[in-house]
């Protein structure tokens, strides 16, 4: 009977940062029952325990409902540049796509469904470890095998060996596609070697690595291939309750000039219906439409289907997980508990500061720290606006990023910036009206950007002092 928040608050006091809309386990409820002095009772319908689990893997929907059926695996392709994932994928859609029925347009929404021999599987778009890591970096894990493409001519490359590590970190299945085996140099027994070294042995050498021989160009094996897909997913066992409340997680958002807010969203069990309220960590909506990948409107979505909602109060990060809720209410008054939350946690954080202030701060001896927020039109581009300011930090000056995000300025942002006295960084995007306000009535600086170097340019003239003030 205590409020959500105030839960969130006692776990935090524990060191353990779960998001109210979090699915929790037997040591969360344990540290909750010690907290409020209750006492614990299993129920026969509790969720299958997860033994050991990391905190991380509560973001991952434990498997809960009577109602259990198999479900179409989530798969991620992965494997070094240039050794033949897109084309992989490319191949893959255009000979077992099931979207041309009924004279539907494929469109991209971030994940494909095939259709191979009665059964499906759901591809993950965006090919590669980074996409795959950054939406675990945010506690979401949603594939469930890898495929790991090796060129055959070239072997096993760094990020081959990256991907190996990233994907058994996640407790992934891994299945090699030894690939370009059209080419006359391709040599598949140095790449099973090499992979042995890294303790992927080949079925065929003793080991339990399936390895699949294929060319993505020419479209030979690729059968086989989605075939050992269907067995490793079988025996996974990977199964869904289609009947219990719909959740699962974000895949893309963005901003879309005629759509508003729009986000890809993987249901993982239950079954999202237009009109549910939904709820994630930083947006909520009333679900007006839903889109698949063949461009078809859909009523229902369930387990392993990936749909597009239109609805949304603002756009979602990848990776955050989303639940229905009863009520509008109910999903408001979270996300300002949210909101709430996030700027106690920010005004923790050191006073106001305007990129001119930083110069003379620094002539006061001290070492000033800047904040930024920084929203920008696609995650790529927060990524690499991240990655450059970090590297100048320097002993002098210090910076802090506060928050970062895809899509335009909401009036939160503002709220958040103005709470950490964080100077707004905005890449190709721009604040809305109520931002606007926001900004003008907190006197939050916004500083607009169409090239990455200008604001890199802007924030070193700052670090010395030689910005002119203008804003
Ligand atoms: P990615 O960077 O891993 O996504 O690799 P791409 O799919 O872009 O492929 C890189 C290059 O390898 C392209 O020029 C492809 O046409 C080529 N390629 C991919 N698969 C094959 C294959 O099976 N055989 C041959 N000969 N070339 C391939």
């Amino acid at each position: 009977d205590v409020p959500a928040s105030d839960a969130v608050k006692a776990l935090i006091n524990k060191g353990m940062m779960i998001p109210a809309s979090a699915q929790v386990d037997d040591s969360v409820l344990s540290v909750l029952s010690e907290v409020y002095e209750l006492d614990l009772e299993w129920s026969d319908d509790s969720p299958e325990v997860v033994e050991d689990a990391p905190l991380k893997t509560f973001k991952k929907p434990i498997l809960r409902g009577e109602n259990l059926k198999p479900r179409a695996p989530i798969v991620t392709v992965m494997g070094h540049v240039d050794h033949g994932k897109t084309t992989l994928l490319d191949t893959i859609r255009n000979t077992n796509i099931t979207a041309r029925e009924a004279g539907g347009i494929t469109q991209h929404i971030g994940a494909s469904r095939v259709h191979h021999e009665g059964k499906d599987i759901v591809f993950l778009d965006t090919p590669g470890h980074a996409a795959f890591t950054s939406m675990r970096a945010r506690g979401a894990q949603c594939t469930d095998i890898a495929i790991l493409v090796v060129a055959a001519d070239d072997g096993v490359m760094p990020q081959t060996m990256e991907a190996i590590s990233h994907a058994k970190a996640a407790g992934v299945p891994i299945i090699v596609a030894v690939n370009k085996m059209d080419k006359p140099a391709a040599n598949p027994d140095r790449v099973k070697q090499q992979l042995s070294d890294h303790g992927l042995i080949p079925e065929d050498w003793g080991g339990d690595t399936i390895m699949v021989h294929v060319s993505a160009k020419s479209g030979e094996n690729i059968d086989q291939l989605l075939e050992m897909i269907l067995l490793v997913a079988e025996m996974e066992e990977l199964k869904a309750d289609p009947t219990v409340s719909p959740e699962g997680v974000v895949i893309e958002a963005e901003l879309d000039k005629g759509k508003g807010a729009v986000a890809t969203v993987l249901v993982q069990q239950g079954t999202l219906k237009k009109g549910d309220i939904i709820l994630m960590e930083s947006s909520w909506g009333k679900i007006r439409a839903m889109i698949n990948a063949s461009g078809k409107q859909l009523k229902s979505a369930g387990p392993s289907t990936a749909v597009e909602i239109l609805g949304l109060s603002d756009v979602p990060q990848p990776g955050e997980r989303f639940i229905k809720v009863d009520a509008e209410k109910e999903a408001r008054d979270s996300i300002s508990a949210k909101d709430q939350k996030r700027r106690e946690v920010a005004n923790q954080m050191s006073p106001r500061m305007t990129l001119e202030e930083l110069y003379s701060k620094m002539q006061d001896g001290a070492t000033p720290t800047v904040n930024l927020l920084i929203k920008c039109d696609v995650q790529g581009s927060v990524e690499a606006l991240v990655g450059s300011l970090n590297k100048m930090v320097t002993d002098e000056v210090g910076i802090n990023v506060v928050h970062t995000g895809v899509g335009g300025l909401s009036e939160s942002d503002i709220m958040l910036a103005s709470a950490s006295d964080a100077i707004v960084i905005g890449f190709n995007v721009r604040p809305d009206n109520n931002a606007k306000k926001m900004a003008e009535k907190e006197h939050v600086q916004i500083r607009l950007y169409r090239v990455i170097y200008d604001v890199i340019d802007d924030i070193k003239a700052a670090m010395e002092g030689m910005l002119a003030p203008d804003v």
